[in-house]
């Protein structure tokens, strides 16, 4: 099932210290620990399923994703629900059984079904409902009663085009919503790309990630998406290392102002 690229491991360095803002989440991750995941039972707690995350695109469902699977210590296996329904690599049914089993061969582990809502959309509308509907009640119904640790993360970009089934109270443990970030996340996200970035002291030169300019470039950001803020400042750096000098604030006001962010795009296809 790995061969097909089904399922696969996913790897990654992140940590929760390179994700800025989803302050929501972060706080509810912070009362449960790995532990959580095996001795919830014996609390009386009603055993962990996982958490759904939805919401705008680039904004750091997939980072948040890694950063939990580091934070836990636990195997991430991104499961591409697409390539289960596309019908090239075997019987769906057969696929999805085989993803659930190896996620729990390895318990205690996280299944992070990413883009969620493109195995399970239109359920009843596409072509081969039937089989869909089949994969999601049985989906559902292991998820419900699963008796190995395998938490799920489940991220979505459209969550109105899930099944409303889905997001029946229960179903998961929690229901995340990422928005566009705030000016405060906007901050923090600066903060985690500027801190990771800004090493050598010849680049850095006379800059300082402080208070106040974080806040300038929030200021300048407003309807920026987390994706668009790394960029800004991947762009800003590429601008001094271009002209061989240390950089300065100017060339991020300077890729603030030149990059159109993707809310303003989607407003004007809108009008
Ligand atoms: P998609 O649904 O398009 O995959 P996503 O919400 O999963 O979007 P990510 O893939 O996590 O978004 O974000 C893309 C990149 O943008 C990340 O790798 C990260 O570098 C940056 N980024 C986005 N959101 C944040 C954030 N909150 N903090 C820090 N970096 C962020």
């Amino acid at each position: 099932i790995k061969k097909t690229g089904i399922l696969e491991f996913v790897h990654s360095h992140l940590n929760m210290d390179d994700v800025g803002g989803l302050e929501n989440l972060k706080r509810w991750l912070k009362k449960r620990n790995k532990s959580w995941l095996e001795s919830a039972q014996k609390y009386g707690l009603p055993s962990p399923k996982g958490v759904l995350i939805t919401g705008v695109p680039g904004c750091g469902k997939s980072l948040i994703s890694k950063a939990i699977s580091a934070m836990w210590q636990l195997p991430l296996l991104r499961l591409d629900i697409g390539k289960i329904f596309s019908g090239i690599v075997g019987s769906s049914e057969e696929n999805m059984r085989k993803a659930i089993k190896t996620a729990e061969a390895i318990a205690p582990s996280i299944l992070w079904i990413d883009e969620i809502e493109k195995g399970f959309s239109g359920l009843h509308s596409n072509g081969d409902s039937g089989t869909a509907s089949r994969i999601f009640g049985h989906f559902l119904t292991w998820m419900q009663e699963k008796t190995k640790p395998v938490f799920v993360i489940a991220t979505a970009n459209n969550i109105s085009s899930l099944p409303p089934e889905f997001l029946r109270k229960g179903r998961f443990d929690e229901v995340f919503f990422v928005d566009l970030p705030t000016h405060r996340e906007r901050v923090e996200i600066f903060r985690v790309h500027l801190n990771k970035r800004l090493k050598d002291p010849g680049v850095i030169g006379s800059f300082t990630v402080s208070e106040e300019n974080l806040n300038r470039l929030a200021d300048l950001t407003e309807g920026f998406i987390g994706a668009e803020i790394e960029q800004v400042v991947v762009d800003g750096l590429f601008e001094a290392f271009s002209e061989d000098r240390s950089v300065t604030f100017e060339d991020f006001e300077k890729a603030c102002k030149q990059m159109v962010p993707l809310s303003v795009t989607q407003a004007e296809q809108i009008q």
